[in-house]
């Protein structure tokens, strides 16, 4: 081989790197891209993946915050047909015949937030970036290591290309690679619950109102979608739900029917394509919840068919949000309950203030990895995100249980909040994302 030949490329220039092209990567590399910054994004799985349709199964709730910034990075425009305003929230505790109801029309014109189907999103995430030339996005690009000093941070992949910036951003996912190597520790623990998520088509509207009810094994939420659809957010202990997972399709619907008959009509489940189930583990890491799902799959008699997938659910916080020349976004920085709804949202109030320190210094002509801004940005962001960790676990243990006084409180509780107005309405702005 020629010598130039084995010689090692330089590395690939840019002002920050972003490490995994999920909602909270892609999400970023947006809002820079939009604001005129070079970024790369390195993402180990495939663009098709991401692409192909209802891969996971999941929805995300966005909120209004959050549709506010993916407008301010020109995304807004490409989702807004597939994504279904909410309107109403409503919050039943178990056999209560009182609920809490949440109607946005107390606090002004706008809906509490959208829901949109995650591989809707991911699409136009994508097209979003496609059309940005400073925006560089490298599929099949697993990171290997990092080394960061006072000047610049190199990325280094495992088939050894390398890429170097000012800045390196973990957006990897909750068992953030960058984290680890950073040696930043995290505390969390695992909620012993099991989220079932399905599509429904049903024969009544629903109005767009959102309903969570809780019960004893978690809260079971029936978000709108567009086209007379609704997805459900089903958490139970996780034996119970795998129960529910190993049942046939036909069991499944008939337990789902009995639960939402009185408000959505008759339902029929939405089948997702096992096709891409079959990818190897390892080339869609993103994916390891669902390995073994097609043989479920097959074994519940859905001919090459899923009607529902499961996520195990944990909580988890990093003790701190940057290191040298890198900074902690989205689940990489936390991952929480998903009983708000609130898991992304956290991660695109990250970006918001991210992206607003990068570009207020790449516009001084300042380092974009110092340390001033570092900081900056793990005090704006970590007491928020600490306040909802805490506000979500708290919820998820004060309502998933039976225990008579427990229940006594927490029905006191709901009553009081749906006669003070002013108590309601500070619900529902946290609701909007503040
Ligand atoms: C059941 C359920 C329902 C939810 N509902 C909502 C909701 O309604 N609203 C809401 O706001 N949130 C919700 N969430 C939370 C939301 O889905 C997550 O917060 C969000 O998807 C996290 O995005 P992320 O980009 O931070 O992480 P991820 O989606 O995990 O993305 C990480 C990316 O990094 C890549 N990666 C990892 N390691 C490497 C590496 N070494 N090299 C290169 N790339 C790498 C991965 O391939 C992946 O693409 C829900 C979560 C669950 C489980």
């Amino acid at each position: 081989m020629p010598m130039s030949k084995m010689r090692r490329q330089p590395p690939a220039l840019s002002d920050v790197i972003i490490i995994g092209g999920g909602h909270a990567g892609s999400s970023l590399a947006a809002c820079l891209g939009a604001a005129g910054l070079n970024v790369t994004v390195l993402e180990r799985g495939l663009a098709k993946a991401k692409r192909d349709a209802r891969l996971d199964g999941r929805t995300l709730a966005l909120s209004f915050r959050t549709m506010q910034v993916l407008r301010q990075a020109g995304v807004e425009r490409l989702i807004k047909s597939d994504a279904c305003p909410i309107l109403d929230i409503r919050v039943a505790d178990q056999d209560s015949p009182s609920f809490l109801d949440f109607r946005h029309k107390e606090i002004g014109d706008d809906p509490f937030g959208w829901i949109i189907e995650n591989n809707l999103f991911n699409r136009a995430l994508e097209k979003r970036i496609g059309q940005m030339k400073n925006v560089r996005v490298v599929n099949g690009a697993a990171v290997k290591a990092m080394e960061r000093d006072d000047v610049s941070a190199r990325v280094i992949l495992e088939d050894g290309r390398s890429f170097e910036a000012a800045l390196v951003v973990g957006a990897d996912g909750r068992k953030s690679l960058c984290r680890e190597l950073a040696g930043i520790p995290v505390y969390g623990w695992s909620y012993k619950q099991t989220a079932i998520v399905c599509t429904i088509k049903h024969s009544k509207p629903h109005h767009n109102v959102a309903v969570e009810h809780f019960q004893p094994g978690g809260p079971f939420a029936t978000l709108p979608m567009t086209k007379r659809r609704s997805s459900i957010v089903w958490t139970e202990k996780t034996a119970a739900a795998e129960a529910l997972m190993k049942m046939d399709a036909r069991e499944f619907t008939d337990l789902l029917q009995e639960k939402v008959r009185s408000y959505l009509g008759d339902i029929t489940l939405e089948r997702f394509s096992c096709a891409l189930l079959t990818l190897p583990a390892t080339r869609v890491p993103s994916l390891s919840p669902l390995r073994g799902e097609r043989e479920r799959a097959s074994r519940a008699g859905e001919g090459g068919y899923r009607t529902r997938f499961s996520y195990p659910l944990i909580l988890q916080h990093a003790e701190h949000y940057t290191a040298k020349r890198l900074a902690l976004i989205g689940d990489a920085a936390h991952g929480i309950h998903p009983i708000a709804g609130q898991g992304f949202n956290l991660g695109m109030g990250d970006i918001d203030v991210l992206a607003e320190e990068l570009v207020g210094a790449s516009r001084l002509g300042l380092d974009l990895g110092n340390s001033d801004l570092l900081r900056r940005y793990e005090k704006r962001r970590k007491f928020d995100n600490g306040n909802m960790v805490l506000m979500t676990d708290v919820l998820d243990r004060l309502f998933s249980n039976s225990i008579a006084p427990v229940q006594a409180v927490r029905r006191f509780g709901l009553g009081v909040v749906q006669r003070l107005p002013r108590l309601r309405h500070f619900f529902m702005r946290t609701a909007m994302g503040g």
